[in-house]
């Protein structure tokens, strides 16, 4: 293909995905409507894209802006003196950093053969049973209040066993935008070798908040127990994807996360992360927009969120909607008695807007919500909004609410029988009637209704077929 011709076939590709920069999406992005900060980060990303993370020596610079990065963001965390940190390319990557600190500390303390198991509030980031998964270690998820959306601190006590080996908690989560009781918790753990992380991979944003005036309690190093935290750029650090970064409170901790091979024949291999060749771009875009909105771009961006996030719930409380728990940093999730909020996504996708649905389990306790991710521009959008919104919550009101419709289809289906007697064809009759075959979902508040509907075990199932059925 000729130049022209690549980019022009790209350009026509992207016409059916969202725009993530016009301000119109409550998720995936954190776009703070400031062109310039668009142009730093693209150009600081051009000027390294093509150099590789792999080897810091061949391109010193690189160590540079990682140190400058991790003490920059880490000081907001209060990171100690002694501290380190490594920049990663995603919540997920740090996470399962975390997570590998965890289990090499859990063996190493006292040599222990056992397998570990990390403690977890079940608002935990699923990225946490993905790294117990991957790494060899198990979950043991303990259930949160349904009125306050947090974690009793009595409740992960009592959880604790002889091979706990890591309490994650969050700050905040990411379906409810809800804060776990982090001092109290570090309070109540006896084993000070308990390894506690501190997920705020969405919780850039806090430090900022708090320096604005904002309540919000502290979920950093200075609570004794914590022993490292994760916080995401990519997210409240407003740059792009990937990056992400991993506090450990001291060195020593961080060296259990470092991989290193020099049995064969090739070059010394020195890993500080899952990855290892990978672009250093990402690095400097994401240095680039730390340096470009330093402590006052960060405060003045806080406080834009704070006040649409102020400004959309008052609008969603005014037309009956009910906000879960106490949110109070940039995320938080609402839910109805009386309007069927998965529709209610659908008729704001056609007004283009992208509100995401949480789908929640009958079989778990979840209600079926909405969750919103508040970004800086926003503010500008608070009223077109909440204008669409009660426009489109008019129509709908009074339609069947989940899992009514779920349930009818079902019925209708025979899916039920069907997939205790032939799984297999009981996804594929599911695929067709919602138009797999056709190769998109045709009714997505429908699928919401039956992932509510379903065991979440056979939901995991179909998610499977699902994405083998769309790439194949
Ligand atoms: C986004 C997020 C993660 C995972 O981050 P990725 O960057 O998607 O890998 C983990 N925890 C929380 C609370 C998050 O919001």
């Amino acid at each position: 293909m000729t130049p022209t011709d690549v980019l022009s076939r790209l350009k026509e590709l992207s016409e059916a995905d969202m725009n993530p920069h016009n301000g119109r999406m409550f998720g995936h992005i954190y776009e703070t409507g400031d062109p310039q900060l668009r142009t730093i980060a693209e150009e600081a990303y051009k000027m390294y894209m093509w150099k590789n993370m792999l080897d810091p020596t061949v391109y010193p610079s690189i160590i540079t802006l990682e140190k400058e990065l991790v003490r920059g963001i880490g000081r907001y965390f209060n990171l100690p003196e002694n501290g380190a940190g490594t920049f990663t390319y995603g919540g997920t990557e740090s996470i399962l950093l975390a997570v590998l600190g965890a289990r090499e500390h859990y063996r190493r303390k006292k040599g222990r053969t056992s397998t570990m198991e990390i403690v977890l509030p079940e608002t935990a980031h699923p990225a946490f049973h993905k790294a117990a998964h991957l790494l060899g270690v198990k979950t043991r998820v303990v259930k949160v209040d349904r009125e306050e959306y947090t974690v009793n601190p009595e409740a992960i006590a009592s959880s604790l066993t002889e091979e706990t080996g890591m309490i994650v908690l969050s700050a905040p989560n990411y379906p409810f935008g809800t804060i776990d009781p982090i001092r109290e918790v570090s309070e109540l753990v006896e084993n000070k070798d308990t390894w506690i992380h501190v997920d705020s991979c969405i919780g850039t944003i806090l430090p900022f908040l708090r320096l604005e005036g904002a309540e919000v309690p502290p979920a950093d190093f200075t609570i004794e127990g914590v022993t490292s935290i994760s916080t995401d750029m990519h997210k409240y650090g407003y740059s792009p994807k990937n990056g992400s970064l991993i506090f450990f409170r001291d060195r020593k901790l961080r060296e259990h996360t470092l991989f290193t091979y020099s049995r064969w024949a090739g070059y010394p291999l020195v890993n500080t992360t899952i990855l290892s060749s990978r672009s250093a771009g990402s690095l400097a875009a994401s240095w680039a927009v730390y340096r470009y909105l330093g402590e006052e771009g960060y405060r003045l961006n806080a406080r834009k969120v704070w006040r649409a996030r102020d400004s959309i719930i008052n609008g969603l409380r005014k037309l009956g909607y009910t906000v879960q728990g106490n949110p109070l940093g940039g995320v938080f999730s609402f839910t109805s008695s009386d309007v069927n909020v998965f529709i209610l996504a659908e008729e704001m996708r056609k007004r283009k807007w992208y509100i995401q649905a949480q789908p929640g389990s009958q079989h778990l306790g979840y209600m079926p919500s909405i969750h919103m991710t508040i970004a800086p521009i926003h503010e500008s959008l608070v009223d077109e909004f909440l204008k669409d919104l009660a426009e489109a919550t008019g129509e709908i009101r009074g339609k069947p609410l989940p899992p009514a419709r779920a349930l009818e289809f079902a019925e209708k289906t025979g899916l039920f029988e069907l997939a205790s007697k032939d799984p297999t064809r009981a996804m594929d009759a599911l695929a067709e009637a919602i138009g797999l075959d056709k190769g998109a979902i045709g009714d997505e508040a429908l699928v919401n209704e039956l992932i509510h509907l379903f065991p979440p075990e056979m939901v995991e199932e179909v998610l499977k077929y699902f994405i083998s059925y769309v790439y194949s």
